[in-house]
């Protein structure tokens, strides 16, 4: 029988917040999650908080940290981009790859996305790979072969060890800042077959350990039914995780009836 997978809960701030806003979000959030220990939480601010959200955690961990991007390239003439290495040297644990506002607005493609994906595992950062159709891939039926295309782009030939560290993240563009959810029964199909790809592609162990974060309109009113599904082992949010108190409603919503 296999163990229960630990919710994940992980706050994406995207381009919000200034380096002077991480204090005092993280003294309100440290309250409110004070009571929560069975519960993998993270937040994942911009680069220019990173610093300091990880002076302040001090490698903490209860919330752990989270980058929202990173170069497939370990270093060198590279204007702009931020390494695997020097996300590591702030105690940055996870970082988000193929977030669907980096896929559309930036180009990014599969291939992208699986070069960072071997360059977080070569450094010992764990990747949330985040995969989802559009509202016209849905419309059109296609949403399972995109899925499967972005999986299979992502995740080929990495070894079971490179596997088991991979988490993903369901996000269906269409719910992403938009107001619209998945209904927990659209969300869970999408997650069983997610689950099922994993089985036969990296075989049942892997299908089993593998977390598989919901992401699109989480609030703490919708949380703990999308979080109560079967396949839906934790939440990747966006818009709800910048007011520390709704964030931490949601992490709430996360901990394991008794
Ligand atoms: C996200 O950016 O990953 C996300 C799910 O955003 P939101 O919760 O705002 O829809």
């Amino acid at each position: 029988m296999a163990l229960p997978r630990k919710k994940f809960v992980a706050g994406n701030w995207k381009m919000n917040m200034t380096s002077s806003e991480v204090a005092p979000y993280l003294e309100v959030f440290r309250q409110e999650t004070e009571p929560v220990n069975n519960v993998d939480i993270a937040i994942i601010p911009p680069f220019t908080a990173l610093a300091k959200a990880s002076e302040i955690l001090g490698g903490s961990q209860k919330i752990r940290l989270g980058a929202q991007n990173m170069s497939p390239e370990a270093k060198g003439a590279y204007t702009g981009e931020i390494s695997a290495a020097m996300l590591r040297d702030l105690f940055v644990r996870y970082v988000l790859v193929g977030h669907s506002e980096r896929r559309r607005l930036f180009g990014e493609t599969d291939e992208l996305v699986h070069r960072k994906v071997v360059t977080a595992l070569n450094s010992e950062l764990r990747p949330i790979l985040c995969i989802g159709e559009t509202l016209e891939e849905r419309q059109a039926g296609q949403e399972k072969a995109i899925l499967e295309a972005q999986l299979e782009g992502a995740l080929k030939a990495l070894t079971q060890e490179q596997l088991e560290e991979i988490i993903i993240a369901y996000e269906p563009v269409w719910a992403i800042g938009t107001g619209l959810t998945a209904t927990p029964t659209q969300a869970q199909e999408a997650h069983q077959f997610i689950r099922d790809y994993l089985k036969t592609s990296a075989g049942v162990e892997i299908a089993d350990k593998t977390r598989i974060l919901y992401g699109g309109s989480v609030t703490a009113d919708n949380a703990r039914e999308l979080l109560s599904q079967p396949d839906i082992d934790g939440a990747l949010v966006g818009g709800a995780s910048l007011d520390p108190r709704s964030f931490a409603e949601i992490v709430a919503a996360a901990v394991p009836a008794e």
